[in-house]
């Protein structure tokens, strides 16, 4: 089990290859450190979710309560975490941070709820992946504050109640739709965390390289916004890269000439598609021929896992109108076939519906 206060980084998983994707990575966690908003004022874009908040928190501490349970879902990198954090410090509490696949066994839940101090925060990342017992017990922490333990075994086994400090419960999941019945109806709010806009991005990045100091124009910043796929966590990564570039091949500061060129260096495209994104358009257009493909038989051509091509590469795709989600299964849309240069074959998805909720329905609705 890996339990962290604050984020002290050992929680993340391992760094992976791929320069876009929006999985955590050892570069990030220096980033992630310095550049992570603390509060509500710095926390950019998601307006509604912020406002929203806003007034739950101010409620909450006018009240002096706990604040409600909340579930906050969205692809990875969209800021669930820090938002945790930020919802913390706002209502001047401690934050707890662990995940699903860390909490193996019911004992040590057991152990992180009764360390909580009264209001505390505690913050589940990839909470569809708490396994069932484990889920079971959070079931009366969260709804009583209690826990109901078992004391020996067979006839003889006792079971004793112990009262919690009150506490909130912050879950996070890329996908609602992998949660239980029960565990998502124990939320008092849920808030689903939208990709950004170019403009909200440049203002990311904007703050980020004041913070870090690098010297970027306007235009510059509008460039690494435009490639960083509505994700804030690739929007700092992309802008280090750039950074790096910079220095190396030209007298340091960022232009949208530059910036350009150093993304198109590092293979990601004008909209910020990388190798991975063309590969799987390319597979559906030619190794398929425009048939709707099931995700385990599209990831094994590519060579990436399922869960990781309905993580992080479809919801993008999805979101461009690039990809559509059949029930028969998933087929390149006619935008696909324009971006990549060949003509669409009557076959091709309709599904154009970029940033519709229908077009995610599998993955985060309801
Ligand atoms: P998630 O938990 O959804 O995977 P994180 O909370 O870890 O995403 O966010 C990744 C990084 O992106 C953070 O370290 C932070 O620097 C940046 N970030 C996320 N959301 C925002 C935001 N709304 N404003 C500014 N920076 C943000």
């Amino acid at each position: 089990m890996s339990t962290v206060w604050e984020n002290s980084g050992d929680a993340w998983p391992e760094e992976p290859e791929r320069l876009v994707s929006a999985d955590h990575t050892e570069d990030d966690l220096e980033i992630d450190r310095s550049l992570r908003p603390r509060l509500l004022d710095e926390y950019l874009g998601q307006v509604r979710v912020k406002e929203n908040l806003g007034v739950l928190i101010d409620a909450a501490r006018g009240r002096d309560e706990p604040l409600d349970h909340v579930l906050l879902s969205g692809p990875p990198g969209l800021g669930k975490t820090t938002l945790a954090g930020v919802i913390a410090a706002e209502l001047g509490v401690r934050i707890k941070t662990t995940s699903g696949p860390a909490v193996e066994r019911t004992g040590d839940l057991a152990a992180i709820l009764t360390n909580l101090e009264e209001r505390d925060v505690l913050f589940i990342d990839e909470i569809h992946r708490l396994n069932r017992a484990v889920e079971e017990v959070l079931y009366p922490a969260m709804e009583d504050f209690s826990l109901d333990i078992v004391i020996g075994k067979g006839p003889a086994a006792r079971s004793l109640r112990l009262d919690l400090p009150r506490f909130t419960l912050i879950g996070a999941t890329t996908r609602t739709g992998l949660l239980t019945g029960p565990l998502r109806d124990r939320f008092g709010m849920s808030f689903r965390l939208d990709y950004y806009s170019v403009e909200e991005l440049a203002a990311i990045v904007n703050r980020s390289a004041g913070i870090l100091g690098v010297p970027i124009d306007a235009r510059g910043a509008e460039e690494v916004a435009r490639r960083s796929r509505g994700t804030p966590r690739l929007a700092n990564r992309l802008l280090k890269r750039v950074r790096d570039y910079a220095e190396v091949k030209h007298e340091g500061s960022i232009t949208e000439d530059i910036a350009a060129e150093a993304l198109a260096f590092f293979e990601v495209d004008h909209i910020g598609l990388d190798p991975m994104d063309i590969a799987i358009l390319e597979t559906l257009a030619h190794k398929f021929s425009g048939r709707p493909v099931g995700l385990n038989t599209l990831a094994a051509a590519v060579g990436e896992e399922p869960d990781t091509l309905a993580d992080v590469y479809e919801p993008f795709l999805l979101q461009l109108g690039f990809l559509a989600r059949t029930p028969q299964g998933r087929q390149a849309t006619p935008r696909a076939y324009e971006h990549l240069g060949l003509p669409a074959p009557r076959t091709a998805g309709a599904g154009t519906g970029a940033g519709t909720e229908a077009s995610q329905d599998g993955l985060f609705g309801p």
